[in-house]
């Protein structure tokens, strides 16, 4: 498989993703319209309030991810994919088909930790 199609399917299977986790917290959105009267005294406000916040912090991580798909795809039409931006070493092809959206080689991502 190469790059282009790696990072096309990549998008598609996030853009389920994205879809899915939307639906998802417009439904925790509605559920706690039903319980929010009683807030402080209700064990399912809490509940609820987790599991919104879980939902839109994988929505943002994925949202972050398309955008990073979008300039791995701006680098494979100027030619610059796969090269690690801070070494010039190549990425890896298993570390690519892993991270489509991966600028950094495997070396270089420890680094930054
Ligand atoms: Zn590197």
């Amino acid at each position: 498989m190469d790059a282009i199609q790696r990072v096309a399917e990549r998008r598609a299977d996030l853009t389920d993703v994205v879809t899915s986790l939307s639906r998802r917290l417009a439904g925790i959105k509605e559920a706690s319209e039903w319980t929010s009267n009683d807030d402080e005294h209700d064990p399912e406000g809490v509940t609820i309030a987790f599991e919104r916040a879980q939902v839109a912090g994988l929505l943002e991580m994925a949202r972050t991810e398309l955008g990073e798909l979008d300039l791995a795809e701006a680098r494979i039409r100027a030619g610059a994919y796969g090269v690690c931006e801070r070494c010039g070493r190549p990425v890896g092809d298993g570390r690519l088909e892993v991270l489509p959206a991966a600028r950094t080689c495997v070396a270089c991502a420890d680094r930054r930790r």
